[in-house]
């Protein structure tokens, strides 16, 4: 079998890719810490029970191994959409992080995106430099202490209350994109009551994006539960409706918000503003099949567009000074009910 990690004898430990992801495009993948450490142990976590379980920041992988394998990795000059920063384990972790991420934004060019839990996104070696990240996919799965324990099983020093405000202190200073990845276990955090807190939470947080993922944990047949395309729906509906944030399933599946053809627009715009013309044929179809495919997310606040010399550009809101008086308004509004079965 070849090795996809080796290349004429030189052994890729920490780079990966480039490779096509839906969310982000063309990424390169570098994992900076190894051997699983992590401050939790998710039920769903795939690489299985943490052996490390540790919230003590040091250097994981080299900066100059990185550095190697990135021009080994890069020496065509591919065109990338992101460098990714995740791990086998939690990357935050690394003490080194930032200056990684400033080493990639001056040498590669493309956007950084960092795949975290959070746990120590407050953390001074972090939160100096973590605007030089394009974007933060960050995990929430918990809305209290007993689902935080429950799901993280984390580190015994941690609470959910410090948690949250820990992250409530990296939004302060966070100013580019936040997505949200909420990962709903039936009967755990998946209730009306547990839903109506995650609102609350995500109104708190102001992401740009929120992405839900429901479905069997193959790791954990306790925790099998599946939902139907109606419950899906509905769900994405209270997400969107309850938070005004732009809320889809993390997946190609029926019951997300934006069919499969406004995700690929959405995706386009995400990387830069488009006329409508110029978006019609990225998209191949005509302007008014764009136009009825935009109006939606028009709609929702998520695009915007412009007229210059007659001609509609879209583009995305570069609002990252949150929370907006949009974001205000909405967090001082009742919650609405659920109307629906969970
Ligand atoms: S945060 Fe990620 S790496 Fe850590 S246990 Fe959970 S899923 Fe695994």
């Amino acid at each position: 079998m070849v090795d996809r990690n080796k290349t004429l004898g030189f052994r890729f430990r920490h780079v990966k890719g480039p490779l096509f992801a839906r969310q982000l495009g063309q990424c390169l993948i570098v994992e900076v810490v190894d051997e699983n450490h992590c401050p939790y142990d998710c039920v769903y976590c795939p690489l299985g029970p943490t052996r490390n379980k540790s919230m003590t920041p040091r250097e994981f992988a080299a900066i100059d191994q990185i550095k190697e394998e990135v021009k080994r990795k890069l020496h065509f000059k591919q065109q990338l959409d992101f460098v990714v920063l995740t791990g086998q384990g939690e990357p935050t972790l690394h003490q080194g992080l930032t200056n990684i991420a400033a080493w990639f934004e001056a040498h590669v060019h493309s956007r950084i995106a960092l795949v975290t839990n959070g746990a120590l996104l407050h953390a001074p070696h972090i939160l100096h430099g973590v605007n030089r990240i394009d974007q933060v996919q960050l995990s929430f799965d918990a809305v209290d202490d007993e689902t935080f324990q429950k799901i993280y099983r984390p580190h015994p020093e941690m609470r959910f209350d410090a948690h949250m405000r820990n992250l409530l202190v990296f939004r302060e200073t966070f100013r580019h994109r936040l997505w949200l990845q909420v990962f709903l276990i039936r009967r755990v955090n998946l209730t009306p009551e547990r839903l109506q807190k995650l609102a609350r939470c995500i109104r708190q947080l102001c992401p740009d994006h929120v992405l839900l993922s429901i479905g069997p944990l193959p790791a954990c047949p306790d925790y099998r539960n599946g939902i139907s395309t109606e419950d899906r729906k509905a769900l994405v509906r209270y997400i969107s409706e309850a938070t005004g944030v732009l809320t889809e399933f993390d997946d190609l599946h029926d019951g997300a918000l934006l069919s499969p053809r406004q995700r690929e627009a959405f995706a386009l715009l995400e990387r830069r503003e488009f006329s409508l013309h110029m978006l019609a044929q990225n998209l191949s179809c005509t302007t008014a099949e764009t136009r009825a495919l935009l109006a939606p997310l028009l709609d929702a606040g998520a695009i915007h567009s412009r007229t210059v010399q007659n001609e509609p550009y879209y583009y995305l809101c570069h609002d990252w000074c949150r929370p907006s008086l949009k974001y205000q308004r909405i967090r001082e509004e009742e919650l609405p009910e659920i109307d629906f079965k969970l």
